[in-house]
């Protein structure tokens, strides 16, 4: 169903495409819409209209409605969670974490959308007021991708909402009930008709008449490089503001010096947590060369241990890719990397037997004896592969850290401080971690690359309502 002014209603098409569980392909998991562009002009005609209205609601009190959404999430949580894994095939555990994650976000963003300050300024023009106010922008669009299904909405929904914006909202394709029950908690929350709405359907159909409107004052989007880059193009015409969260190749450099224990454990949650599909997931580890045997040792060992399985069984550490394009995708790197020289340690393919082969079920992939020119260390997998490349010292390995196109995350395992803060001022990121994940954010600090990996504001911390602001100035001559 979409959501529309307020209610749920089937594409006015009643065109649908079927939703299958990665786990098991035979399994449909339920028949969603393929809207048309019919009701993504529905859904902005219905932003429209909401906006002055929602505009002019203290902000308290929208703050109040995003709190009872909140407490929804929570409530639903196991619900929530139950679907997540259905649609992405995550372990439970880790949609459970997501949706907890969500929370802890929305509470630290209703928070900054209540300290939405102004300012005033000293003047010279005498018996006059200065000041700088914070305003909505208008309709937003929220474009998500499917890794992070429920997090990416509310990161991205709870300030441009608090801020006063009214918003038309595009899940992925692979995720659409997640979409939907996200909608569905904010609309149980009280929410007027048209502030959020929801439209279902393929991101080069909906996503981008979203993008090419000029009614939509701002659009943020989390997603690949490649379509991140077309929407910056689409919006440039009507000068709408982006704010592009996009793809990654992250690094983690280990020196000769760290705690290889630590080292490999971050390498290994990092590289196959939801199958390698965070965007922050560790792709590269960049090693000084008399601690590489050792750490790809135990790296190896830990790759082979993790027990891969539905996503449903208490058991799982990790679940299938998320869907078949995904799969097909991850493969043909795989080949691409054997083909190309670098060295299989573990994994490398599907995985078989009756769990395995009705899913899109891929073993944890280690790959060692990568060299910089190679594809598997350029270009991002999106899966659970891990590229172990070696290097003679500190400095090759900031260089090779840096040699990619993206910049998103990195991190360093080292207890050397004089690397470590070398390694923060010259790594070409959004986001640095020393002796942790390369994929450890909290929603207090900005989350945004760098580079390839995104532009515009950052979401989360206190870029994430500003970018749904404008900073309006005001005279006022009283004397
Ligand atoms: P994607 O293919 O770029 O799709 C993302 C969203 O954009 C989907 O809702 C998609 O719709 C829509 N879309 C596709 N083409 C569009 C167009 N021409 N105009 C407007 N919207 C369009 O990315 P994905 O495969 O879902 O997600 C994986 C990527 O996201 C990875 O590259 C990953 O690194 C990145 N990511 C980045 C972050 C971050 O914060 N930096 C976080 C998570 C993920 P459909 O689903 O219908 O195709
Ligand atoms: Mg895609």
């Amino acid at each position: 169903m979409n959501y529309i002014n307020g209610s749920f209603k089937p594409p006015t098409n009643g065109k649908t495409a079927p939703h299958h569980n990665p786990a098991r392909l035979g399994e449909i998991t339920g028949h969603y819409p393929a809207s048309g562009i019919e009701d993504a002009e529905s859904a902005l005609t219905a932003a429209q209209a909401a906006f002055p209205a929602w505009r002019d609601t203290p902000p308290i009190q929208r703050a109040a409605i995003l709190r009872k959404a909140m407490a929804g999430m929570a409530d639903r949580r196991d619900e929530v969670a139950a679907v997540l894994t259905a649609e992405n095939g995550k372990a439970l555990a880790e949609s459970r974490g997501e949706i907890d994650a969500a929370i802890a976000e929305m509470d630290f963003q209703i928070g900054e959308g209540l300290r939405l300050y102004g300012k005033t300024a000293p003047l010279s023009a005498p018996g006059t007021l200065g000041m700088q106010l914070r305003v909505p922008l208008g309709v937003v669009a929220i474009i998500s991708p499917w890794n992070f299904p429920f997090n990416v909405p509310g990161r991205k929904g709870t300030p441009a909402l608090l801020a006063g914006n009214t918003v038309v909202f595009k899940p992925a394709a692979l995720t659409p009930q997640v979409g939907i029950l996200f909608t569905e908690i904010l609309h149980d929350a009280g929410l007027p008709p048209g502030v959020w709405n929801c439209v279902l359907g393929s991101g080069s159909l909906i996503g981008n008449h979203l993008v090419t409107d000029s009614r939509v004052k701002a659009i943020s989007f989390t997603g690949s490089t490649e379509v991140g880059k077309q929407i910056q193009a689409a919006a440039a015409p009507n000068l709408t503001r982006t704010q592009l969260e996009l793809g990654g190749k992250n690094p983690l450099v280990v020196l000769a010096d760290a705690d290889l224990d630590a080292a490999a454990a971050a390498a290994v949650k990092a590289a196959y947590a939801c199958a390698g599909q965070w965007c922050t997931s560790t792709s590269r580890a960049i090693v000084e060369a008399p601690i590489a045997e050792a750490f790809t040792e135990r790296v190896v060992v830990a790759a082979k241990a993790i027990k891969v399985g539905h996503g449903t069984d208490p058991a799982t550490e990790m679940g299938p890719v998320c869907g078949t394009t995904q799969r097909r995708t991850i493969l043909e790197h795989i080949d691409t990397a054997k083909a190309e020289g670098a060295r299989l340690l573990c994994g490398g393919g599907l995985l078989t037997g009756p769990d395995y082969d009705d899913g899109c079920f891929i073993a944890p992939t280690v790959f060692d004896q990568v060299t910089p020119d190679m594809t598997i260390a350029r270009e991002e997998i999106f899966g659970p592969v891990l590229a172990i490349m070696t290097v003679p010292d500190f400095d090759a390995a900031l260089a090779l850290a840096n040699d990619v196109r993206y910049g998103l995350s990195s991190a360093i395992y080292t207890n050397d401080l004089s690397k470590a803060l070398t390694f923060l001022e010259h790594t070409d990121v959004g986001l640095t971690h020393v002796n942790m994940l390369t994929a450890h954010k909290e929603p207090q600090l900005s989350f945004g690359g760098v580079k390839e990996s995104g532009a515009g504001a950052p979401e989360a911390g206190q870029t994430g309502i500003e970018f749904f602001t404008e900073h309006k100035v005001a005279y006022v001559k009283y004397r």
